[in-house]
């Protein structure tokens, strides 16, 4: 322990199958004293993981400040308090909020990543984010909800470009959604992928549809919480849509690994 107190350990723990969390973070489990994790969107089987002995707190109905006052009460009295976030800390986890006042406290802040939920649904659905000659660059983003979006981010800014969306936070936002991609130009009949709880173990659903299709895909599927939409020209790809070659694995395309 550093002057008194334990390390704190952001760990993600990925979209919600257990085993989709790393190595590391497993084992960081495993030797907790304590753990505060995220019981709105975490997989609470993570918990099994944890030792005899370990204290556990659900945080989801504390206030940042109760928070912080945890995890520092249990540093002082175990070397490895974990706090158990969903996907991956450094997006859209309230890293920053939580890091600084516990810096200022004189913790040790350590941070292992997870699975982000926009991977582990093109996972789900089998689809691929960049596409050769389609498109090279992947958008990970929110429309406006309760938070804010700067501007110079709308929804309509970001889709001109044509790229892969990966849309967080937004599934119950369809009109806005839609509002937003036509102003950029996209036809409502552009195609869509949600994937909602994407690798919880008989939770996951894959809908796929037209933009115009998905509010009432989403209805009827009771898909309102932890849903992930993926958008843009490279869906369907891996179910033949578009000529998916990659210069990579092209033989007249040569290397550092491979002569042409
Ligand atoms: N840090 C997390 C995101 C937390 S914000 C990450 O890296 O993924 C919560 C949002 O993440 C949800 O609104 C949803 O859009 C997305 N999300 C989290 N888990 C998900 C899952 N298993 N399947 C689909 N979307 C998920």
């Amino acid at each position: 322990m550093t002057g008194g107190l334990g390390e704190i350990w952001f760990v993600g723990a990925g979209p919600g199958a257990v085993d989709l969390i790393t190595v590391r973070g497993r084992e960081l489990i495993t030797r907790a004293g304590a753990i505060l994790y995220a019981g709105s969107l975490v997989n609470p089987d993570h918990l099994a993981f944890a030792p005899p002995g370990c204290v556990v707190a659900d945080s989801s109905a504390m206030t940042l400040e109760a928070m912080i006052a945890w995890l520092l009460e249990q540093a002082q009295r175990c070397e490895i308090v974990v706090r158990l976030q969903t996907g991956d800390p450094s997006l859209y986890g309230a890293l920053a909020e939580m890091v600084r006042p516990l810096r200022l406290a004189g913790a040790t802040v350590s941070v292992v990543p997870g699975v982000p939920s926009f991977a582990a649904a093109a996972a789900a659905a089998v689809e691929t984010l960049t596409l050769p000659e389609t498109t090279q660059t992947v958008i990970l983003t929110r429309v406006e909800g309760r938070t804010p979006v700067p501007e110079g981010e709308r929804l309509r800014d970001l889709a001109a470009h044509g790229a892969s969306l990966c849309l967080y936070l937004s599934i119950t936002l369809w009109p806005t959604i839609r509002r937003e991609l036509a102003a950029a130009g996209w036809p409502d009949d552009a195609p869509a992928v949600v994937v909602y709880k994407a690798s919880w173990p008989g939770e996951e659903r894959i809908l796929r549809g037209s933009l115009a299709e998905m509010p009432e895909l989403c209805r009827q599927a009771g898909a309102t919480g932890q849903g992930m939409i993926l958008l843009g020209p490279a869906l369907g790809a891996c179910r033949g849509v578009g000529t998916p070659r990659s210069r990579l694995y092209d033989p007249d395309f040569g290397h550092g690994f491979r002569k042409a």
